[in-house]
């Protein structure tokens, strides 16, 4: 297993095309823009080292039979994805952020399964192919970025159906030695500062879309990859300093990219799919449901810091004696463990597959994301509530550091004399960068959006046993 420095000079060997305000990225490591993002995904590597965590941060491969980081592990029991779950409330307290790996870990797990279930069918060889790379995952403690996510053009076409038939990654040749694919993945979570990506549908896939049930497992820096870095809220602020950031070292969610694969060249051996149609929707499900499960995880220890800041500002304001506040601390509490609930039950309840591996109930992962989408933004705005307007009129950290302005900042900003005006700035700060804009789109879309829930929750919620329920109890013949 690498720790975290080696993680990082292990980027440093890739040559991934990533471009950021008109202009490539020469080294992730050390651009100021994805500095933060590799710093957060280095944690998932640091921990696995700290005796202190290791229960949580590591497992028992099954494929090697020796201890692996747990972000490359599939799931051996119902206690592997319970501490998949601490482990990342874990990490997300001590990162404050989004430290991208989960993603990958979801993408491997749902294929492990997917894989074993399409060979079933058809005798085809894709789960032992997979299970290959999986090992060399395994060994080598790669980064893999989950790659499902394709822009998706016009919402009422199929992919088959689209103007432009890349607007979903698809095959466009298959060879003697492998297929060439080609189209674009959209919002991908830690690609920057990944080793390679694991592709996966992203749709219910119909007759006539066989050339978009792709699964395959592409290194960053192949032929034909280009990547887009996105932008975030407040990231200029980086470049000017660390104060206004609010978390320099671990900046503000994932770090995402557009990731175009222009007529990239995969080998069979790395071909996990490849026109089953049929097993699209089953594999999409199951990616979303493990995704969906993390919400009650790392959300919750963001939650956590965030709870703690706004506890921590109302001291500095010197109002944390009022019952409302108390009131409303407690509020924030009960949503963050309520998503947590959900995360523990969801694991709890999961069942082990054909395959061998444990999968999540489906119904209550997604309660555990549904409930992010609605939770994140309440703690939020009981935060912003509590913290007050402060937080969205602090002055600049140049102004700050300036002798003409400085002093006067100092002592008209501090709150409770018990604490000094900068702590109380680097603290609202903090609660700034940590509830507003990109963070709380990403509650709300992360893992899919509301209405991809609400539609599982209603496939899952077995309403004729509840009608039938109800027509037994009134003695009502249905
Ligand atoms: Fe992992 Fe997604 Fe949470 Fe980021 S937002 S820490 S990728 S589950
Ligand atoms: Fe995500």
């Amino acid at each position: 297993m690498m720790n975290g420095q080696q993680y990082k000079e292990s980027l440093k060997k890739l040559k991934p095309i990533i471009y950021y305000m008109g202009e490539k990225i020469d080294s992730v490591v050390d651009h100021p823009m994805t500095k933060p993002h590799v710093n957060s995904a280095a944690m998932t590597y640091e921990l696995a080292q700290d005796p202190l965590y290791q229960n949580l941060m590591t497992a028992d491969s099954h494929l090697t039979g020796t201890k692996v980081n747990r972000f490359t592990h599939v799931h051996q029991s119902k206690e592997d994805l319970v501490n998949k779950v601490k482990m990342m409330r874990m990490i997300a307290q001590k990162t404050g952020t989004c430290f991208q790996r989960c993603v990958g870990l979801d993408a491997m797990n749902a294929t492990f399964i997917t894989t074993y279930n399409v060979d079933k069918k058809y005798g085809t060889d894709y789960h032992k192919k997979f299970t290959a790379w999986l090992k060399y995952v395994q060994e080598n403690d790669l980064m893999i970025a989950g790659a499902m996510t394709d822009v998706k053009g016009n919402r009422n076409k199929k992919p088959s159906g689209q103007s432009d038939p890349d607007l979903f990654t698809h095959i466009v040749e298959k060879r003697e030695d492998g297929i060439v694919i080609k189209g674009a993945k959209a919002h991908m979570t830690g690609m920057a500062n990944s080793h390679e990506m694991l592709i996966l549908p992203t749709t219910n896939l119909l007759e006539g879309d066989e050339a978009y049930a792709v699964a395959c497992a592409v290194p960053v820096d192949a032929k034909g990859v280009t990547h887009v870095f996105g932008r975030q809220t407040n990231d200029q602020r980086r470049l000017q300093g660390d104060l206004d950031t609010g978390n320099a070292e671990y900046a503000i969610v994932g770090g995402e990219t557009l990731t175009v694969l222009d007529n990239v060249f995969v080998p069979w051996d790395r071909v996990f799919m490849c026109g089953e149609i049929e097993f699209a929707q089953d594999y999409v499900t199951r990616f979303a449901a493990y995704h969906r499960q993390n919400y009650g995880g790392c959300k919750v220890g963001n939650s956590d810091v965030l709870i703690g800041a706004t506890s921590l500002i109302a001291k500095m304001n010197g109002a944390n004696k009022a019952s409302h506040i108390k009131d409303k601390l407690i509020e924030m509490t009960h949503l963050a463990e309520t998503m947590y609930c959900c995360s523990l039950a969801c694991s709890y309840e999961g069942v082990k597959e054909e395959a061998g591996s444990y999968y999540v109930n489906t119904l209550l992962a997604n309660e555990v994301k549904l409930n992010c989408t609605k939770n994140m933004y309440e703690i939020s705005r009981l935060a912003h509530d509590i913290a007050g307007g402060f937080i969205a009129t602090l002055p600049h950290e140049w102004d700050f550091n300036s002798p003409v302005t400085g002093p006067l900042i100092k002592k008209y900003f501090v709150g409770n004399e018990e604490y000094s005006a900068e702590d109380r700035i680097k603290i609202a700060r903090l609660l700034e960068n940590m509830s507003g804009g990109t963070a709380l789109a990403e509650s709300m879309h992360g893992a899919g959006s509301p209405q991809a829930m609400r539609i599982m929750i209603l496939r899952e919620s077995n309403m004729e046993q509840k009608e039938e329920l109800a027509a037994n109890l009134a003695h009502v013949k249905l």
